[in-house]
Formats: structure tokens, C-alpha cells, sequence
């Protein structure tokens, strides 16, 4: 019986000696970079799914665009193939978004006025809006980003749009600018998201003018970003809201975890539980191809790829952010490989 246990204890020690190696591997420079290029080799020729096209400008973007970052905690990056591209943000800059309103008016201000529960629907649901009795449900699908949109403080259309421009930049740490292409092309056909803004605004849960708040909302859907740009905005809520690049406290943090119980719940959408199973990361997709996933208190991993699978999330940026976290057992929950 001693020995069992002799042999238990030591088990236990080597057990915990290799997990340790293992996260300490995983924050090394020189591993991070070889991950990147492993996904980046491992699911380059993947052709599974088709760009976003109710969004006709989405439609022309080049399909094989394939681009990693990770941006760690102390602003050192890591990047394979198309990371200068600059695409629309589209959903991911929901998040973003929320963090301002959270900034202004507190934690609170959002759950009460908003919500926090996943919908199990699609991002656009219009069902989810009848169902609930929250009505906007939550800030990461469109019904509750156009409802933070217009909780935002501001005295005029003009206002509400420079304020999340400059936001989303000071997250950046870059001067971001709008893709007017795809803005002119998703005003032309956002009759969806109108219809949206109408029914919160009929039930109490709109607190701006409807249009308005549409029309800013699909303005910051339409931002460009790198996929290196987008890496530091998520690195910027990985490092506990202090911008790694410039070393501006842009999100108080105070209301980070509340910030990434959000994005864990409801990032992918009615595929989060898929997402939460296979890579156990707070993360957030949009349909112009990309994906920022936060491991808190170490980096940001992003992928961008048009190809979309039927929920709307890109197949090439899901299956190599899943890679990253689940080779280098980076997921919340602890060690989860292949
Ligand atoms: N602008 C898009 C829309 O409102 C955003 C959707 C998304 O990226 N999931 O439909």
C-alpha cells in the first residue's frame, strides 16, 4: 500500500511537472510562432463554406484570404499569411461596443437595459426578440448591439459614430477607418436589422431613435481591420483592458469578467456550445470572415477567412483558433487536446 502510494505521489508530481511544461511551452515566443504557422499550413487548402452574401460588397472579397495573429499580453506578435488585409469587422466589433457602454454607464446599466442571455438562434433573429421577455437578449447578437448602440451617450448621429470610431481605435492602437464599399452595400439591404430597431424601440428596449441607432450600428459593422489590428483590441481585454501597444487603460478592470462571460455565452451565436466544448474560449465572429478569441491574462487569437459555415462563422478562422487552444491546451478549463 505504501508503495501504491509512493507511486501515486510520484505520478502526480510528473503529472503536474509536464502540464506545467506544457504552459510554459505554450507561452514561449518560439512556440507560439510555430502554432501559428501549423494552423495556418493545417487548414490553408480548406475550402468548406461560401462568403457572406447578403451583404453584396462581403460577396466580392477574395475567398482564399487566410490570415493568424496572436498578440500576447506584453504586445509581442505572431502572425502567418494575410494579416495586413483590412476587412469588414462585421459582429466582432460587438464586444467592443459593449465594453464602452459598460465604461459609461456600468455592468449593470447592460444587463438591465439589454441582458446577457445566449439566444440558441441566429445573430438576426427576429423570434428571439418575440420570445423573450428581454427583448435585445444580449449585446453580441444584432438585436442587443443595436440596442447598445443607442444607449451610448451622445447628442447627435455624428456624436454616436465619432465616439465608437475613436473607441475602437484607441482599442487598436491604430487609426481604423470605415469601408464605405461595404457600408453603402449593407445600408442598401439592412431592411432586417430596421425591422429590428423598430420592434426594440416599440417594446421600450431602443434608447435612441431607431434609425439612428441603426444607421450608426451598421457603420460600425463596416469598419476595416487587420487581422493584426483586431489582435490588439483583443489583447487589450486579455491584458485586463490596458492596451499592450500604447499602454492606455481603455476598459476598467473591473468589468472584464463580465465582459468575457458575454462573449463565452453568446460569441458564436447558436453554435457557442459547439465553440465552448471544442476550444473553451470567450470569443466573438462576424460574417466578413473573422474571429477574436481572448485567453485572459496571456494573448488574443485571431483568424480571418471569408468562407462561412451555415451559422455564419468562418470555417478556416474557427477550425485554426480551436487548433491553437486545443494543441497548446490554452482553453479556460484547463488541458483539452486532440
Ligand atoms: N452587419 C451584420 C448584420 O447586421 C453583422 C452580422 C454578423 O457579423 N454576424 O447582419
Amino acid at each position: 500500500m505504501k508503495e501504491f502510494k509512493q507511486a501515486m505521489a510520484c505520478a502526480a508530481l510528473l503529472l503536474t511537472t509536464l502540464v506545467m511544461a506544457g504552459t510554459t511551452q505554450a507561452l514561449a515566443g518560439g512556440d507560439l510562432q510555430s502554432v501559428v504557422d501549423e494552423a495556418h499550413a493545417k487548414f490553408k487548402d480548406l475550402k468548406d463554406g461560401k462568403n457572406a452574401d447578403y451583404i453584396p460588397e462581403l460577396d466580392k472579397v477574395p475567398s482564399e484570404l487566410f490570415g493568424i495573429a496572436i498578440i500576447t499580453v506584453d504586445g509581442k506578435v505572431y502572425t502567418a499569411g494575410d494579416v495586413d488585409y483590412a476587412f469588414s469587422i462585421q459582429s466582432v466589433a460587438k464586444p467592443f461596443t459593449a465594453a464602452l457602454v459598460m465604461e459609461e454607464q456600468g455592468v449593470e446599466a447592460l444587463h438591465e437595459k439589454i441582458g446577457v442571455e445566449p439566444t440558441g438562434m441566429p445573430f438576426n433573429s427576429v423570434m428571439a426578440i418575440q420570445l423573450n421577455e428581454q427583448r435585445s437578449v444580449n449585446p453580441l447578437v444584432n438585436a442587443g448591439a443595436i440596442a447598445a448602440v443607442s444607449m451610448l451617450d451622445a447628442n447627435s448621429p455624428e456624436q454616436r459614430w465619432d465616439m465608437l470610431l475613436k473607441w475602437y481605435s484607441d482599442l487598436a492602437g491604430d487609426k481604423l477607418t470605415l469601408l464605405d464599399d461595404v457600408y453603402v452595400s449593407e445600408s442598401e439591404t439592412n431592411y432586417n436589422n430596421r425591422a429590428i430597431a423598430n420592434m426594440l424601440y416599440n417594446f421600450g428596449r431602443l434608447y435612441s431613435d431607431p434609425m439612428e441607432a441603426v444607421d450608426v450600428y451598421t457603420k460600425e459593422c463596416s469598419v476595416g481591420v487587420t487581422a493584426k489590428q483586431l489582435a490588439m483590441m483583443g489583447a487589450t481585454i486579455a491584458n485586463n483592458g490596458k492596451n499592450p501597444k500604447t499602454g492606455k487603460q481603455l476598459i476598467s478592470p473591473e468589468n472584464i469578467p463580465e465582459l468575457l462571460a458575454i462573449m463565452f455565452m453568446a460569441g458564436f451565436y447558436d453554435e457557442v456550445g459547439e465553440w465552448a466544448y471544442s476550444a473553451a474560449l470567450p470569443a466573438k465572429t462576424g460574417v466578413g470572415g473573422g474571429i477574436v478569441a481572448v485567453v485572459p491574462g496571456k494573448m488574443a487569437i485571431v483568424a480571418f477567412s471569408p468562407r462561412l459555415n451555415e451559422a455564419g462563422n468562418s470555417v478556416r478562422a474557427l477550425k485554426a483558433i480551436e487548433y491553437i487552444s486545443r494543441s497548446r491546451s490554452l482553453g479556460v478549463f484547463g488541458p483539452n487536446p486532440f
